[in-house]
């Protein structure tokens, strides 16, 4: 495929990501925003987050200053090397950048110095898969630094929590981390959780439930009866948009889990912000682009 192409291609879904809150998270908006009181707070909250999600639409300007990590998956027919799509990506992000889609926001570990351009090591994260699929599929995040803060890890058994190595151990340490989070990490959140795996692939995980949509149910009948149970408790804790009290504390709790091994049990809770930004699309061969994942 022509590079350029692929680049436009790719700039346009930067844009898409970082401008336009998907249609399922702005139902969940405007279903936190019915339920709350005339003249609380909480209602106040949700129409500013309202209103900022329709301006950033009309404008095409970020649904956030905080352009948060740029994480990428590709899953990735034989026609494209991992090195030409990495390129084409790092230049559709230096470009997002430069026409203000995306925040200078990528920061040097060591020296603390700003890239400008968003690209550094690790930035942006990429994920390949290959498929022997024709189209290939991009679905991209921009993870908000805020939320991530809040993000945990639990090893059970929690003796604080009374926690054991159950469902019901999982259960009290999302609770925790709902309740620990107090709407930091700009709230209302969803949280994406993965019961197992080891510290790094329990994370990992966790943050791709956020791909799936909010409205959807999980095919594990257990974790599908946990997640609404755990929507329903964290709802309840009575801790709101932004902590300021309400009822919509979350807009949605996603889980999966990974094998573990005896020795140890981990819960990894990743916590996204109400500006849950993802998008993704697919494009042929010819560079077009087939349909939009979320729309
Ligand atoms: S946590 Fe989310 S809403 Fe809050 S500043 Fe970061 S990206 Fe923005």
């Amino acid at each position: 495929m022509d590079a350029k192409l692929l680049q436009s291609r790719l700039l346009e879904l930067i844009r898409r990501t970082s401008c336009e809150l998907p249609p399922d998270v702005k139902r969940a908006v405007d279903k936190g925003w019915r339920k709350e009181k005339a003249g609380t707070t909480a209602k106040y909250a949700f129409s500013v987050i309202r209103d900022n999600v329709v301006l950033a639409n009309d404008k095409s300007q970020p649904i956030c200053q905080d352009t948060g990590t740029i994480i990428c998956y590709v899953d990735r027919p034989l026609w494209i090397t991992e090195t030409d799509f990495r390129k084409a990506f790092e230049t559709a992000v230096v470009q997002a950048t430069k026409v203000g889609y995306l925040r200078q926001n990528s920061v040097d570990s060591i020296t603390g110095k700003n890239s400008g351009t968003n690209l550094g090591p690790g930035s942006p994260t990429i994920h390949f898969h290959e498929t022997k699929a024709k189209a290939m599929t991009v679905r991209m995040m921009l993870k908000g630094g805020g939320c991530e803060n809040v993000g945990t890890q639990y090893a059970l058994p929690n003796t604080e929590l009374g926690a054991g190595r159950d469902l019901e151990g999982v259960r009290r340490c999302v609770l925790d981390a709902v309740h620990k989070a107090q709407g930091k990490g700009c709230g209302p959140g969803v949280l994406g959780v993965c019961i197992g795996g080891d510290r790094a692939s329990g994370y990992a995980a966790s943050k791709e439930e956020f791909f799936r949509t909010l409205d959807d149910k999980n095919p594990d009948p257990t974790l599908a009866r946990l997640e609404k149970r755990l929507v329903k408790e964290a709802n309840s804790l009575g801790v709101g948009p932004m902590g300021f009290g309400g009822e919509t504390t979350v807009m949605g709790i996603k889980m999966t889990h990974r094998n573990r091994v005896p020795a140890s049990f981990y819960v990894s809770v990743s916590y996204m912000c109400w500006a849950f930004r993802r998008d993704g699309c697919k494009i042929s061969e010819s560079g077009k682009v087939t349909s939009w994942l979320y729309s």
